[in-house]
């Protein structure tokens, strides 16, 4: 088991547009889902994009029911994700680790079909609606260098940044 540091805004690291993973049955690979496994339970979250932890390869991770339900992982592993199709219009509060403490309405896609691919490398498709096809959404942003406070309205988005930079440099 390896926690991983989880990257906040502003790093730089955050805006780096991910490479695809040519090599799936790596050993790093299989390493690297680990340990992204191992940050999101503990953070705890419900969704972790490799980006966050400073690894710009299309890899993320998901279990977005073990909060609300028994308690059981569903941990769901997502490699060279691509969204196909987009419906519909839905509005969710959402969160990201790395923009701790802070939570906003965001609009996104109701409705999704993505690709992607397995351990194995198989190739997979299918559709995703409620707050799985958000969570898919706000995870695979991270893999263009996008953030989940960039689609809020510019103003609210300009205060927001200058707020969140001046913390990161008293933290400093
Ligand atoms: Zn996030």
């Amino acid at each position: 088991m390896s926690v991983r540091e989880i990257l906040t805004y502003p790093d730089p690291a955050l805006r780096e547009i991910a490479r695809p993973v040519d090599d799936v049955n790596s050993e790093a690979l299989k390493q690297l889902v680990q340990d992204l496994a191992d940050s999101m339970y503990d953070a705890p979250g419900v969704g972790l994009a490799a980006t966050q932890i400073g690894v710009p390869l299309r890899v993320a991770v998901t279990d977005t029911r073990w909060r609300e339900e028994d308690g059981e992982r569903d941990l769901k592993v997502w490699i060279n994700p691509e969204i196909i199709r987009r419906a519909g219009e839905a509005i969710y509060e959402e969160g990201c680790l790395s923009v701790p403490g802070i939570y906003y309405d965001i609009k996104r896609a109701a409705e999704i079909t993505l690709r992607w691919q397995d351990m194995e490398g198989n190739h997979h498709s299918a559709d995703f609606e409620g707050f799985q096809a958000v969570a898919l959404q706000h995870e695979f942003d991270h893999l263009d260098g996008k953030l989940f406070i960039d689609l809020l309205p510019p103003i609210k988005q300009k205060l927001l940044k200058k707020r969140l930079h001046k913390q990161k440099k008293m933290q400093e």
